[in-house]
């Protein structure tokens, strides 16, 4: 988690308290430390989930800055405890000065449990952070999930590769409410990134190092394109049949809807 949130800082995606991460706990990573903590504090989680009751994640608090956490680890995140009702996060380590849970926790709980949905599927991991160039496209792209993957493969090859399932799109909405969190679950359910417009990034994966990555990959890609629209936009791109042939080559099965465009499209003018 600090070399994570080092990480993170040092790229400028989370400047002030800006991202969050959740990490979900093994029971044996806990069990050690388990007979030292008591609960200290509730926080509501907005919508029950009982299905996660009784597991485990180490969070960054929120409005804690990220440049602080490697200084200082246990003033900035928290283990916690989902409660038995499955209605509240138990803070059991951590933010020793006071303070919460992030506030976007209700994305990072309804997206584990929409991925612990899922058969098979071994992600632990949620990171969220305000990944620059990601963000910038949000506002000069025709804001979909089709559009805004077909550039994002067609900006960096390994792009269709890292992310053949795509980066969802969602629409500007007010950030940390249980509404954006049930939407931002039902998307990265489907895919492993999603776009909050004009805001940032969600990611996630089985491990730090697979969200980080998924993240940077995704995050290089724009701003290649940055710098593509900025120099006046493409004269020549990675086309269809080669997306195909990257696809083919590696195993992969690339998200249709966005495989099928022709090419990528800005936003009309204002
Ligand atoms: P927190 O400090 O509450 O985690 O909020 C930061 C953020 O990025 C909100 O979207
Ligand atoms: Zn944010």
């Amino acid at each position: 988690m600090i070399k994570t949130t080092a990480d993170l800082w040092q790229k400028g995606w989370n400047e002030r308290n800006g991202g969050n991460i959740t990490l979900r706990l093994f029971p044996e990573d806990v069990a050690p430390y388990l007979p030292g903590w008591s609960v200290r504090s509730r926080v509501p989680l907005g919508t029950a989930l009982p299905e996660l009751a009784g597991q485990y994640f180490l969070v960054t608090g929120s409005g804690k800055y990220f440049r602080n956490i490697a200084i200082d680890p246990e003033a900035n995140i928290a283990v916690c405890r989902v409660s038995d009702s499955g209605d509240d996060i138990e803070i059991l380590w951590g933010l020793r000065d006071g303070g919460v849970p992030t506030s976007e926790l209700p994305a990072h709980m309804q997206s584990h449990h929409a991925l612990q949905s899922i058969p098979g599927n071994a992600d632990r991991v949620v990171v969220h952070c305000h990944a620059t160039n990601l963000i910038a496209l949000s506002y000069v792209l025709d804001f979909n999930t089709a559009n805004v993957t077909r550039a994002l493969w067609e900006g960096s090859t390994e792009c269709l590769v890292v992310f053949p399932d795509g980066v969802a799109t969602l629409p500007w909405m007010v950030p940390g409410t249980a509404e954006i969190g049930t939407e931002t679950a039902t998307m990265i359910a489907k895919h492993p990134l999603v776009l909050w417009q004009y805001h940032g990034v969600f990611g996630r994966g089985q491990s730090l190092d697979e969200a980080f990555g998924l993240i940077d990959t995704a995050e290089k890609s724009a701003e290649i394109l940055v710098k593509v629209i900025s120099m006046g936009g493409l004269r020549q791109s990675l086309t269809t049949d080669q997306l195909i042939a990257l696809a083919r080559r590696f195993d992969v099965c690339p998200l249709p809807s966005a495989l099928n465009l022709q090419r990528w499209t800005l936003a009309p003018s204002a």
